[in-house]
């Protein structure tokens, strides 16, 4: 059995398309991507986006938070698009971030249209391609900020409160780029327009590879949060104070670092402490207090409420040992995305002649995993034979890359024929 799209002629579509990116916003010492939202890189690659549309005929819209969709109707469709089959990603990435985690979704969206007008096939209803802005929170600090304020997750209030590195609001920036802040909000039309959305994504962890095959599908996004530890002590002298008469918070937090690590072990779960606060911060001085955020996820909602609990009933007991005052708070927290089976159902049946797709679980974040809770959604990942993501060794083969694209064209396909 075979499908539609060979993987040549997917090359064909997406290597020039991937081409015309590949130096936008990539600092040439490191070789990472400095894609942040409505900063040069990214309008250029929204100029880029809008290009590609307007090559293909497809009329550009942008929505009321900025994100991208570029429409291609069926003969004759007059007014507004429903039950569209929607596809894309986001352009913008993390600082020093790989080529992949965004833009391999795009291009293979636009790639998989060409494959499948290419074949004369057309569309019963509605296809988009879709850019996501700000997917990453690189800039302000939130992800997901272009799906989350369309599903009405995100207050644009908040929104537009937020500051860059540099001070500048989110507000501000908007308006640098021509846009209207006022105009942000909730996307009133987002549930009859997307029939579903699927996104294709670049893998980030070694699943496939360690499987042995190119393609997957998604079926959940892991529960995760960020908790605030901080753990109180006594400033003093770091070489005149003994040993013993010390209220030191440094060795509570190494306990809690260590803890963290092997309850996640048990649990078979993830949990980080990545960001670390110190007062006073100074060489010769024992540290009056330690804040750091844990960043903690699980394949299920009661795995993670228990991982997070016992490290806190270890930090808090190491913490009571060295007389250290400790105390916990939950900063946000994202429940299980589970993506629903019948989407997913019909992607499994275009894919048939690859055989028993993989259903994996990511630990990511994606746009996907937001509108998932107002639209149906599905996701497809290409390997990632190294697992690493959100870096410049971020890689996936360009074999892999073009089966990508033949796989959400045979998705595409299906759907909307
Ligand atoms: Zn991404």
């Amino acid at each position: 059995m075979t499908g539609l799209f060979a993987t040549d002629a997917a090359a064909r579509a997406f290597d020039p398309l991937w081409d015309e990116i590949l130096a936008v916003g990539r600092d040439p010492g490191t070789g990472g991507y400095r894609r942040f939202a409505w900063a040069d890189a990214d309008l250029t690659l929204r100029e880029w986006f809008t290009g590609c549309a307007a090559a293909r005929g497809m009329d550009v819209e942008i929505d009321r938070n900025g994100n991208l969709w570029a429409w291609w109707l069926p003969p004759g469709w007059t007014g507004e698009p429903e039950n569209a089959f929607v596809t894309g990603s986001h352009l913008d990435s993390v600082p020093d971030g790989g080529a992949f985690d965004g833009p391999l979704g795009v291009v293979s969206a636009f790639a998989a249209v060409d494959l499948v007008r290419a074949r004369g096939i057309t569309p019963r209803v509605p296809v988009a391609v879709t850019c996501f802005v700000d997917e990453e929170g690189a800039r302000f600090g939130v992800a997901c900020i272009g799906s989350q304020l369309s599903a009405g997750a995100l207050a644009p209030e908040r929104a537009l409160r937020l500051r860059d590195g540099d001070g500048v609001t989110l507000a501000e920036a908007l308006r640098a780029a021509g846009r209207d802040p006022a105009a942000l909000g909730p996307d009133p039309l987002l549930a009859k327009r997307i029939g579903v959305f699927v996104e294709l994504h670049v893998e980030q962890g070694r699943a496939l590879d360690l499987v042995d095959r190119p393609i997957a599908l998604a079926s959940s996004i892991w529960p995760h949060g960020r908790w605030e530890f901080t753990f109180s002590g006594e400033a003093n002298h770091a070489g005149a104070t003994r040993l013993v008469d010390r209220r030191d918070p440094m060795l509570t937090f190494a306990t809690a670092v260590h803890a963290a690590r092997g309850t996640a072990e048990k649990h078979r779960a993830v949990a980080t402490f990545g960001k670390v606060l110190v007062a006073p911060n100074g060489t010769n001085a024992i540290p009056s207090a330690v804040r750091a955020w844990l960043d903690a996820r699980a394949a299920d909602e009661a795995t993670l409420t228990a991982l997070v609990a016992e490290i806190e009933t270890l930090a808090g007991k190491a913490a009571a040992e060295g007389g250290i005052g400790f105390a916990s708070e939950a900063e946000s927290r994202s429940p299980i995305v589970e993506f629903p089976p019948e989407p997913r159902a019909k992607l499994s049946a275009a894919l048939a002649h690859l055989g028993d797709v993989p259903v994996i679980p990511t630990a990511a974040g994606h746009d996907a995993g937001v509108l998932a809770e107002r639209v149906p959604t599905a996701m497809l990942f290409v390997r990632n034979p190294t697992g690493v993501s959100h870096s410049p060794h971020e890689f996936a083969e360009a074999v892999d890359c073009h089966r990508g694209a033949a796989a959400l064209a045979e998705v595409m396909a299906a759907w909307v024929r």
